[in-house]
């Protein structure tokens, strides 16, 4: 059990409550921020201390810091959902506070405390309430996040000293004007992570490497990238940024595929909660390994029917065309698969509170 207390700071010049409407009735995705954040800090001998909810703002960092120059840096993401009763949930948020604890022992960070991780996101949530938007499909996004901030060009060890914090955002629809499938591009020429490497943490490194592919991916007139294994280039790992699923089949046939965890993907907590829903109803899931030579010939077979990519944000994303150098496949018929959709519905149920929670995923925040 964590025992710190956090000190609030209520933010003396808050968004005025007209401004703050307007931008939760249209959010957009990452540019808008809530009034509070929060910042706790730790060093080798204190370990962690000075809890803070305190005003949105910039923060000083010495320019020796350590995450400037060596990106020791890791992020979560997760959301507030707002109930029909007008209480606020978030989603298995131990489940992230877990995950930000497997990529601190990767990054050589050190490791948070779960209890004090939740009760973070609780503080800010708190403080900052009214920004968690009533709209339906709107959510309140949080990003937990931590990075290394000890004065040092040293390259022999890593930090120690830290500076953890969450910060929030209001979220709109992912898609505004309904789910469309999107493009993607097999990249050959970038990979994301290899064995041994930091494809399995949560942080910003994985991101800024990936940057070039995504950008190839447009080049080829794609939305998004998929990123295959770094040594043969042929099994399929994620894309962009998130988990991917196959559906075979369809009806009562369908089953569904993922990727197993090989130690270079991303263990996403949609992806988690897909291969426990989708055996319940009625769909079984496993994971396991496919090329991109599987992918192409069971769906020109016909028997790959739907695949879409699943993560927080977008909760499912579905992709209706594949391009490569030497390929090229289409999915679908330009509209959202039937089991992709169903798997959605249930999953955003359980988070907006209008499905049972027989999985006890939801957390009760206010
Ligand atoms: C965060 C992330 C995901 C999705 O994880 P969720 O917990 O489902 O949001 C997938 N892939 C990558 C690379 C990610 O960073």
């Amino acid at each position: 059990m964590s025992t710190l207390d956090f000190d609030i700071t209520p933010n003396p010049n808050p968004v005025p409550a007209a401004e703050r409407e307007g931008i939760l009735a249209d959010p957009g995705w990452g540019r808008h921020f809530t009034d509070h954040m929060v910042t706790i800090r730790y060093n080798e001998d204190a370990g962690w201390h000075d809890a803070r909810v305190e005003p949105y703002g910039p923060i000083a960092l010495d320019p020796a810091s350590q995450v400037l120059h060596y990106a020791q840096e890791l992020f979560e993401g997760l959301k507030a959902y707002r109930q029909p009763d007008g209480s606020i949930v978030t989603f298995r948020p131990y489940m992230n506070a877990a995950r930000m604890n497997r990529s601190a022992q990767r990054m050589a960070m050190p490791e948070i405390p779960e209890d004090l991780f939740v009760r973070a996101l609780e503080a800010l949530v708190e403080a900052d309430r009214d920004w968690v938007p009533t709209e339906e499909g709107y959510s309140l996004y949080l990003r937990p996040f931590m990075f290394a901030t000890t004065r040092l060009l040293g390259v022999n060890q890593p930090a120690r000293d830290y500076l953890f914090m969450v910060i929030a955002s209001p979220s709109g629809l992912y898609y505004s004007g309904g789910i469309k499938p999107v493009s993607v591009w097999l990249s050959q020429n970038y990979t994301r992570a290899a064995a041994g490497g930091t494809g399995e943490a949560k942080t910003g490194g994985n991101y800024a490497s990936s940057f070039a592919g995504q950008a190839e991916a447009v080049a080829h007139g794609c939305d998004q990238v998929v990123w295959l294994d770094a040594v043969e280039h042929r099994w399929v790992e994620e894309v962009g940024s998130m988990n991917l699923m196959f559906v075979y089949g369809s009806g009562s046939a369908a089953r569904l595929l993922t990727p197993a965890l090989t130690g270079t993907l991303l263990p996403g907590i949609t992806r988690d909660s897909m291969l426990k829903l989708a055996p319940d109803l009625g769909v079984p899931a496993e994971e396991g390994k496919i090329s991109i030579e599987e992918w192409q010939a069971g769906v020109e077979s016909g028997e790959i029917t739907e695949v879409f990519g699943c993560g927080t944000a977008a909760i499912i994303s579905p992709v209706g065309e594949v391009k490569g150098a030497d390929r090229q496949w289409r999915i679908g018929d330009g509209e959202p698969g039937e089991v992709s959709m169903r798997l959605r519905e249930e999953l955003i149920g359980i988070q907006y509170g209008t499905r049972p929670d027989p999985y006890g995923w939801v957390h009760r925040i206010l």
